[in-house]
């Protein structure tokens, strides 16, 4: 827990102003910087002292074997673990015969800032050694976000009061040693890669590696180069060793003097290219950042981030925490996606070795919607990995004996990685979870040649999925048996409503795409009796209905089953995960994060709201929310509800799940889908904002406490800005051709320059749910600062 005011609240950025080392592996998260092909975990230049150092390359894993005590038909036999590649951000200092160690001695002032706007992760610390000697030194470090392999750091170092002998040395290292993960199974094994070193150089101001991983082959290159200003007595000597590249610079200074080193630094990594070849491609990236040069490499980065923010920004008035919040999120959001190109987005991104690296359905059904609203190039590249990886979802769909493409449950290259089945395999959703994303995608830019190349397939493997897995029973209804739904706390159920909604539109909308592009269906082999069976078992989808409560079960038979003993169940015991057996679990109604109220969310129309505030009220009591995928949720269908102030509850804690730390595990890495999940709760749930299969409409609300909210949206090439106050919305078309939007139900055509402003009728809720004891969010409204 960050137990501390650690964090100034600032619009722009989290600026950190006293350190504490406690908190080291928490801010390593929070500081992480990335561009969501490379990841620097936001260690302290000097490397130590550290949580956990972390370095980070998109889809760079090493694999080791999944041991089994009884092994069974179509467990997975290897595991994929995100690796630790060559720490390129070290910068050791040596002050007089000191070390800069923040250990030893006195730190005058310390802070950190990272900045949303300029994208970088600023560092300013007076320290005295404990020898006497002061000291001032000051980083700015960057991942750009223009040139993807390229990261760079301007390093600072001035003595205070007295002369100095300042030793820098610049590194690249390979191997660093990493401690145990502990037992807490979200964690992730935190493996100590064994890389092997192929090449090592150093020369001048130059230092280069190539190493590769054992087992999966990957090679991977690191290289640097150095701009050195500093006094006329100095010396620059390079060496090199298989696990470390050095370039050392050795300076007297006076007071007043500076020594300002430019690091750039950059990365490639290939398990094709020959050694040779990543040599040549990591130094040709330096020489791209060498060109553009420090300054150059900052203004294209925040033209960059300007260029986001336009299409992204979210303004609160009323709660300038959540705000900082927001932007954090949206920040991370993108550092996380922005340059994956073709690689998946990882639970953690690419801020810490959390779930060992590995991709879930977090990305398809809670990260994707906000990039495909706002940066959604990003969203169509996540989707062509999931595209790439189909003949392994094809191959595992086959050894399942199912048709169409089984995609993994948790993996970082296509291979099914997760070994416990009942929530791994048998979490069947992701499939639907894809097409979701793929059809809201293309629905949202009417990205033809997408839906033509890489969609329409995801559509077709996944619909032969399901039509394999479901079949019709004998009063024609199609059920799908024995699956897992999002909620982990039940598994193997009977017609898991959210899993069963989704299939059905994922049917649909694969028969009714086809059916649009005769030769696609042609090449993929569907014939009109395929697609009118993927329509046959869409209509007919069974979902279950208790007619006695007047609520939709989550699966068939879930509401007879025993409810939890909430009551006996003290805090400490939370999540249950940790101090429960899974069978226990599985058998009682406690749900581990929201399952039915997200296909409340997502299969939005086919629920009344009647329907919608019945079931809310029957659920949240049974809710734990031991996953960080639930408040978000909960908090757009508490919105919808009208149960704003809940909502507002709800929000923080998705807004808060990093920045204060609440599942106590921000150590691993940040929750990528939780902060996603913030602008789905402001805009989803506040501004009532549904987009799907290419329309987009809008039911806003506020909770008391929040006097404006404003954010924007891209909507088929329309960049569209939403001003909600309490009694009143205003929309602005600022790019685009006119376009038809919905108030609350109400039809509206906007056009730019044009604004149109609703009356806001708040929705009338019931009674506030409650949740089980110990469980309720912090209220917000009596948190604020
Ligand atoms: C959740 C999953 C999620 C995974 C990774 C688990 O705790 O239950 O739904 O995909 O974490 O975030």
């Amino acid at each position: 827990m960050i137990k501390h005011p650690a964090f100034a609240i600032e619009e722009w950025g989290i600026h950190e102003i006293e350190l504490h080392l406690d908190d080291l592996p928490q801010t390593e998260s929070i500081f992480a910087l990335s561009n969501g092909h490379i990841g620097l975990r936001g260690n302290l230049d000097e490397g130590e002292p550290h949580g956990l150092p972390g370095t980070y390359l998109n889809s760079v894993y090493e694999l080791s074997p999944l041991p089994y005590a009884e092994a069974g038909y179509g467990y997975p036999e290897s595991g994929q673990f995100i690796a630790n590649v060559t720490n390129g951000k070290l910068i050791r200092l040596l002050v007089d015969d000191e070390p800069f160690d923040v250990r030893y001695g006195e730190i005058e002032s310390h802070d950190r800032e990272l900045d949303f706007r300029a994208g970088v992760l600023r560092r300013h610390v007076r320290w005295t050694s404990p020898a006497g000697q002061s000291i001032q030194v000051s980083s700015v470090r960057m991942v750009s976000f223009t040139q993807r392999a390229v990261a760079a750091i301007c390093y600072e170092v001035e003595p205070i009061g007295a002369p100095a002998r300042i030793v820098v040395q610049s590194e690249l290292v390979a191997n660093e040693s990493l401690e145990a993960s502990g037992g807490d199974p979200r964690a992730g094994k935190v493996l100590e890669t064994s890389l092997e070193c192929v090449d090592h150089q150093a020369k001048g101001t130059m230092g280069l590696m190539v190493h590769y991983t054992k087992v999966s082959g990957l090679h991977i290159g690191a290289a640097m180069d150095h701009q050195i200003r500093g006094p006329k007595e100095m010396t620059v000597e390079a060496e090199s060793y298989p696990d470390v590249a050095r370039v050392t610079i050795a300076a007297r200074l006076k007071p007043g003097e500076r020594l300002r080193i430019i690091k750039f630094f950059t990365y490639g990594w290939s398990s094709q290219r020959s050694r040779p070849a990543l040599h040549d491609q990591v130094i040709a990236a330096l020489s791209a950042a060498r060109l553009t040069g420090w300054e150059g490499l900052l203004a294209e980065q925040r033209a960059y981030l300007d260029d986001f923010w336009r299409h992204a920004n979210v303004e609160i008035e009323g709660d300038p925490e959540i705000q900082q919040a927001v932007r954090f999120a949206l920040y991370h959001t993108l550092q996380a996606g922005a340059r994956a190109e073709r690689r998946p987005i990882p639970a953690k991104g690419l801020t810490g070795s959390g779930y060992d690296g590995h991709v879930f359905w977090d990305m398809d059904t809670f990260v994707l919607p906000v990039l495909t609203l706002t940066v959604p190039r990003a969203a169509a590249d996540a989707l062509r990995w999931r595209h790439s990886t189909l003949g392994k979802a094809k191959e595992r769909a086959h050894q399942l004996g199912l048709k169409g493409a089984a995609f993994p449950w948790r993996t970082i290259a296509g291979e099914e990685c997760s070994s416990y089945w009942p929530a791994g395999t048998a979490a069947f959703h992701v499939n639907a979870d894809i097409a979701y994303a793929v059809v809201n995608y293309i629905g949202s830019t009417e990205d033809v040649a997408f839906e033509e190349t890489v969609g329409l397939e995801l559509l077709v493997e996944t619909a032969r999925l399901w039509r394999s897995l479901g079949y019709l029973d004998e009063i024609g209804q199609f059920r799908i048996d024995g699956v897992t739904g999002p909620d982990e706390y039940s598994a193997i159920a009977d017609n898991n409503v959210y899993t069963n909604l989704m299939a059905k539109h994922n049917l649909y909308c694969a028969a009714e795409a086809i059916r649009r592009y005769p030769h696609v269906a042609q090449r993929l082999g569907v014939d009109d009796s395929e697609a009118d069976s993927w329509h046959e078992a869409s209509e007919k989808m069974f979902i279950p209905y208790d007619e006695r409560l007047g609520v939709t079960p989550q699966a068939e038979a879930f509401t007879e089953h025993e409810v939890w003993d909430f009551a006996s169940t003290p805090p400490d015991k939370y999540p249950l995960l940790l101090h429960f057996p899974y069978f226990d679990l599985y058998r009682k109604q406690v749900i581990k994060q929201a399952d039915l109220v997200l296909a409340m969310q997502l299969c939005t129309d086919e629920f009344t709201l009647e329907q919608k505030a019945r079931n809310f009220a029957y659920y949240e009591p049974l809710t734990v929310r031991d996953s960080s995928l639930s408040a978000n949720t909960q908090a757009v269908i508490a919105a919808e509800v009208g149960q704003l102030e809940l909502a507002y509850d709800y929000l923080a804690e998705a807004a808060f799940m990093d920045l204060k730390d609440l599942q106590h595990n921000t150590r691993n890495g940040l929750h990528i889908a939780s902060l996603a999940g913030t602008w789905t709760a402001l805009v989803a749930g506040f501004g009532g904002m549904r987009a799907h299969d290419g329309t987009i409409s809008f039911a806003p609300q506020l909770p008391e406490a929040i006097t404006h909210l404003t954010f924007h949206v891209t909507s088929r090439s329309r960049l569209i800005r939403v001003e909600v106050a309490t009694t009143q919305a205003t929309y602005y078309l600022l790019e685009g051709l006119p376009l038809k939007t919905w108030h609350h139900g109400d039809e509206i055509a906007l056009s730019v320059g044009k604004a149109v402003t609703r009356p806001i009728f708040p929705v009338q809720a019931g009674p506030r749910p409650t949740q089980p004891p110990g469980c309720s969010p912090i209220p917000r409204r009596e948190h604020r600062v």
